[in-house]
């Protein structure tokens, strides 16, 4: 199988039924935003910490490495990249461990992503 590059969403692949059986996750390789409500649902702020200061949310997040930045104007966190690709709730195996709190963009994708219907899908073997 070709291997897209998800930084070039134009070499990526139509999306179709059971292509995420043994993909390598390249979706969770993209930047992944994420807003307060999905941090209340991954478990890792509670609502009366949004509702005090979204502002010290992030600084606690960025300081514990779960975020690695926060957008304020928009009210979007970028949640922290390991080894600056891999979303750092995937495992090593390349599956997500917080599937059931996953946040907002990874339930909507690909049908809503940076190209819609389209997936950076590619083979597990010797992508660890
Ligand atoms: S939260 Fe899960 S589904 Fe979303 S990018 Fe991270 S590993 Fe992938």
């Amino acid at each position: 199988m070709n291997h897209p590059d998800p930084q070039r969403p134009a070499s990526w692949k139509s999306y179709k039924l059971g292509m995420c059986e043994g993909c390598w996750a390249g979706c969770c390789t993209l930047p992944l935003e994420v807003s307060a409500f999905d941090l209340i649902r991954l478990e890792l702020i509670t609502e009366d910490e949004a509702a005090a200061s979204l502002k010290k949310v992030a600084k606690r997040l960025m300081k514990e490495g779960f975020v690695r930045s926060y957008h304020s104007t928009q009210g979007i966190f970028i949640i922290e990249q390991r080894h600056g690709r891999d979303c750092i709730f995937l495992d090593k195996n390349r599956q997500c461990t917080v599937y059931e709190k996953r946040p907002e963009v990874c339930r909507t994708f690909p049908k809503i992503g940076p190209r819609p219907g389209f997936c950076p899908v590619g083979s597990k073997e010797n992508r660890k």
